[in-house]
C-alpha cells in the first residue's frame, strides 16, 4: 500500500515513492509518494488560488476558529491511532507519543481560541482622523518540518498559519511523513477548505529546495539542522520572503549546589534522553558545581543506568530506537571522539544485545568534559550526555554562553537570586528554573544565535504569520 500525496484535498501520486522505516525493526512500514518539483508548483498553485480568491481568508476569525477547534477534537478522537502511528514511525514510547499527539490537540484548541483575539492598534498620530493598524495574513506559507516531532512541530506551524487566514503547503521530513498527512487529511475533514491545506512527502534537495524557491510562497518557516536553515534563509534573501527558523541546539542544565538533588537528577535525565536524545532543547550539557560534582555524576549514570530501552510499543519502554542507523552511528562517533578528547565515559554508549535490526543506543554519560572539545559544541542530537564541572556563578554563565547555539537551558538552584541573575545571564530563547520543561503551547518558543529566528507559540507566533497594515483615516 502507497501513501499518497495530499493536494488540495486530493490523494495523488508522485513521480516517486520509497519506503518509511520503522526505527526499532529496520523494517519497511510504509511505502510514501515521493513529489517532486512538479507536484511543488501544483500544490503551491492550488495554494495561492485558495488565498487570492478562495474562502479561508475571507471567512470570519470566529468561523477560523470554529473549524481549528474541530480538527483539535478530531485529533482527540484519534488519540490512540495517531500516537499509534507517531511511536512507530518516530520509535517513540508509546506513552510520550501520546503526550505528542495530546499536544497537538492542544495546539489546535489554542488557536481554535486565539483566531478572533488576533488584532491591531490604534495609534494617536499627529495629524487628524484615526490611524489603526491591521495584522493581515502573509499569503502561501511553505512549513517544512523535521522528524524528531513530526506532528507536534507540523502544528506549531500549521495551527498559527491557518489561524491568522494563510494557507499552507507542508513539507515533512522524509523519514516521518505519515502522521503530518494523517494530520492534513484531519484538517480538511474539520473543514479547513482542501485548497487551504496540502501535505507533500519527498526529499528536502529537491522538493523543499522548489518551495522555497517559488515566487508565490510568501513565508517559509523551517524546523531543522543549523546548515539547511542557513541555505533556506539565503534563497529566502533573493525575493524577501518572509522565513523563520527553529534550528539546533546545545543547551545547558545548570546545577548548583544548593539544588534538589532528586529533583534535579531526575528531570535532568529525561531533559537530555528524552526522545532519544534527538531533540533540539535536550540539555546535553550538564553543568554541575564542584562540591557536588562526584556524587552528582555518580547519581546521573546510575539513573541513566535503570532507564528502561525498548520497544516504542511496549508500555514500559522509557527510550525507544534512535531514527536511523546514521543517526545512532554519528553518537557512535561522537562517543568515540570524546573519549579522544579526553572525556570519561561513565555509563551506556553500547547497542544493547536485542537490538535485532533496530536502531537502539544504550544512554551515554561523558564525565569531565571540557567545553572546548567539540562533543561539547556541536550538537549530537543522540543520547551522549556530556557532564562538566564549574567553580562558580560566573564561570557557570561563561561556560553556558559559550557556545554557537541558544536555544534552551535549565537552572537549579534554591537560592532565588541566583536563579534570576543566572536566568538573565545565559544567552537563550528559553529558560525554566528548577524544571527541564522547554514548551508551553502559551509561550513563546525560539532560539538565539544559530538556534533561529523568531518565536513560534504563544501569541508571539502571530508576528511570523501576519503583516502589519497601517491606515489613515483622515478626519480633513
Ligand atoms: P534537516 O536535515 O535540516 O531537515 C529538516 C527538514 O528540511 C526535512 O523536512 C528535510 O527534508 C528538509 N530539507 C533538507 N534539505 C533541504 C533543503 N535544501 N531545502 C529545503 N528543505 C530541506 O534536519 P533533520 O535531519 O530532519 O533534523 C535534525 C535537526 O533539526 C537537528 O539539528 C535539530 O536540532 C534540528 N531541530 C530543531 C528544532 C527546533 O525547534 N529548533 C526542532 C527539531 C529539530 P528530508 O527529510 O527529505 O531531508
Ligand atoms: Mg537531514
Amino acid at each position: 500500500m502507497t501513501e499518497q500525496l495530499l493536494i488540495g484535498g486530493r490523494r495523488v501520486d508522485g513521480p516517486g515513492a520509497s519506503a518509511v522505516i520503522e526505527p526499532a525493526t529496520g523494517d519497511p512500514m510504509a511505502e510514501v509518494a515521493e513529489a517532486g518539483p512538479e507536484e511543488a508548483r501544483e500544490a503551491v498553485r492550488v495554494a495561492y488560488e485558495a488565498f487570492e480568491s478562495g474562502p479561508w481568508p475571507r471567512m470570519t476569525a470566529t468561523d477560523r476558529g470554529r473549524v481549528l477547534l474541530r480538527a483539535g477534537a478530531l485529533v482527540r478522537e484519534r488519540l490512540e491511532d495517531l500516537a499509534t502511528l507517531e511511536a512507530r514511525n518516530g520509535g517513540k514510547p508509546i506513552g510520550a507519543a501520546r503526550g505528542e499527539i495530546g499536544l497537538v490537540a492542544t495546539v489546535l484548541e489554542y488557536w481554535g481560541g486565539a483566531a478572533n483575539k488576533i488584532f491591531g492598534e490604534t495609534i494617536p498620530v499627529q495629524d487628524p482622523g484615526i490611524d489603526v493598524t491591521l495584522r493581515e495574513p502573509v499569503g502561501v506559507c511553505a512549513l517544512i518540518t523535521p522528524w524528531n516531532f513530526p506532528a507536534v512541530i507540523a502544528t506549531w506551524k500549521i495551527a498559527p498559519a491557518l489561524a491568522c487566514g494563510n494557507t499552507v503547503v507542508v513539507k515533512p521530513a522524509s523519514a516521518t511523513p505519515l502522521s503530518t498527512l494523517a494530520l492534513g487529511e484531519i484538517l480538511v475533514e474539520a473543514g479547513v477548505p482542501p485548497e487551504a491545506v496540502s501535505v507533500l512527502s519527498g526529499p528536502g534537495s529537491s522538493l523543499g529546495t522548489a518551495l522555497v524557491a517559488d515566487p508565490r510562497v510568501s513565508k517559509v518557516s523551517f524546523t531543522g539542522s543549523t546548515e539547511v536553515g542557513s541555505g533556506i534563509m539565503a534563497r529566502c534573501a533573493e525575493d524577501i520572503t518572509r522565513v523563520s527558523l527553529e534550528l539546533g541546539g546545545k543547551s545547558a542544565s545548570v546545577i548548583f549546589d544548593d539544588a534538589d538533588l532528586d529533583r534535579c537528577v531526575e528531570r535532568s535525565v529525561f531533559a537530555v534522553f528524552d526522545n532519544t536524545g534527538q531533540d533540539c532543547c535536550a540539555r546535553s550539557r550538564i553543568l554541575v558545581q564542584r562540591p557536588i560534582y562526584d556524587e552528582l555524576t555518580e547519581r546521573m549514570a546510575k539513573r541513566t543506568e535503570e532507564l528502561r530501552v525498548g520497544q516504542p510499543l511496549d508500555e514500559s519502554t522509557e527510550i525507544g530506537p534512535l531514527i536511523s542507523a546514521k543517526q545512532r552511528q554519528t553518537s557512535l562517533d561522537y562517543l568515540e571522539l570524546g573519549i579522544e578528547e579526553g572525556a570519561r565515559l561513565v555509563t551506556g554508549g553500547d547497542i544493547p544485545e536485542d537490538a535485532n535490526g533496530g536502531f537502539f543506543l544504550r544512554p551515554a554519560v561523558l564525565a569531565d568534559v571540557d567545553n572546548s572539545w567539540r562533543v561539547a559544541q556541536e550538537e549530537i542530537f543522540g543520547p551522549v550526555a556530556c557532564v562538566i564541572p564549574f567553580d562558580d556563578e560566573n564561570e557557570a554563565i561563561r561556560i553556558a554562553n559559550d557556545s554557537p547555539y541558544g536555544l534552551s537551558g535549565s537552572v537549579w538552584t534554591s537560592d532565588l537570586g541566583r536563579a534570576i541573575r543566572v536566568s538573565k545571564g545565559m544567552r537563550t530563547g528559553v529558560i525554566s528554573v528548577n524544571s527541564s520543561h522547554s514548551v508551553h503551547p502559551e509561550a513563546p518558543f525560539g532560539g538565539y544565535k544559530q538556534s533561529g529566528m523568531g518565536r513560534e507559540m504563544g501569541m508571539h507566533a502571530v508576528n511570523l504569520y501576519t503583516e502589519v497594515k497601517n491606515i489613515y483615516f483622515s478626519s480633513e
